[in-house]
């Protein structure tokens, strides 16, 4: 059995703004397991940054509950926007987020420099944000988010201001990234092959407010990449299935 580590119980969420109340998110039940890397998929402005923003404790649940498995749960961010400091070298900005938290020691930049080696961007520590493509900015901030070394990793659309052909291959690595350091994942994206290419499940959303239409496990071999779940005939089944419950 699988432990949990991260559960929405009948989580509800309204907006109160003066035009009136909102209702963005129903009766929400999901479950984020160890290990898992779990894709929410719906239509754009359902509701999914802010089932983000609900487990950030951003956001208090109008009703229902947010359960962490642990009090000190880690979370790290990855946005469609990199919110990479163009002052700052790649460098500067991969410890940017140890020194905020005060855990800047020899240890913690000598594993954050171990990550810019491993994943190919050693060379470029010194360069500004401003000198790299937008996939390599993307790839500098997941890095300055690993080095803090999260339980879990939100990702929200991170691959959707790049190219197609970046963004494929960005997701490649990403996913290699994150099995490579065995993390746990939460992918929020309106791409329906994006999701069957990277996650272990699939939950697919109403459109708002966000109700659980569907979710569906996705079982390819272990240890096809992204690009190459695509070519699997069984993509285009996961595709149609998912496309299917997203229509109105
Ligand atoms: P998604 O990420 O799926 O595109 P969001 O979670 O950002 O959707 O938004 C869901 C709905 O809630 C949208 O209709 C949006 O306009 C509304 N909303 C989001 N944030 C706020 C806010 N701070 N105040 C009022 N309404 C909001
Ligand atoms: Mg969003």
């Amino acid at each position: 059995m699988q432990s949990e580590l991260m559960h929405l119980s009948d989580v509800s969420l309204a907006y109160h703004t003066v035009a009136g109340e909102t209702t963005a998110i129903q009766n929400l039940d999901l479950t984020v397991y160890e290990g898992e890397f779990l894709a929410i998929v719906g239509p754009s402005g359902c509701g999914k940054t802010t089932v983000l923003s609900l487990i950030m404790g951003l956001l208090e649940p109008t009703a229902g509950s947010v359960r962490l498995a642990r009090e000190h749960l880690r979370l790290g961010y990855m946005l469609q926007r990199d919110h990479l400091l163009d002052h700052r070298t790649v460098e500067k900005n991969v410890l940017l987020g140890l020194e905020v938290q005060h855990r800047l020691t020899e240890e913690s930049r000598a594993r954050a420099m171990a990550l810019l080696d491993t994943y190919g961007l050693g060379e470029f520590r010194s360069f500004r944000p401003q000198q790299l493509s937008g996939g390599m900015r993307q790839k500098v901030a997941l890095i300055r988010t690993l080095a803090l070394e999260p339980d879990l990793l939100l990702l929200d659309e991170p691959f959707s201001a790049l190219d197609y052909q970046t963004r494929l291959n960005l997701s490649d690595e990403v996913y290699r990234i994150i099995r490579k350091e065995h993390k746990s994942a939460i992918l929020v994206t309106h791409d329906i092959s994006e999701a069957v290419s990277m996650a272990d499940r699939v939950a697919v959303f109403s459109a708002r407010p966000a109700r659980l239409k569907a979710l569906i496990g996705i079982g390819f071999p272990a240890g096809l990449s992204p690009l190459e779940r695509r070519r699997q005939p069984a993509f285009h089944d996961y595709f149609d299935r998912i496309w299917k419950e997203l229509q109105p």
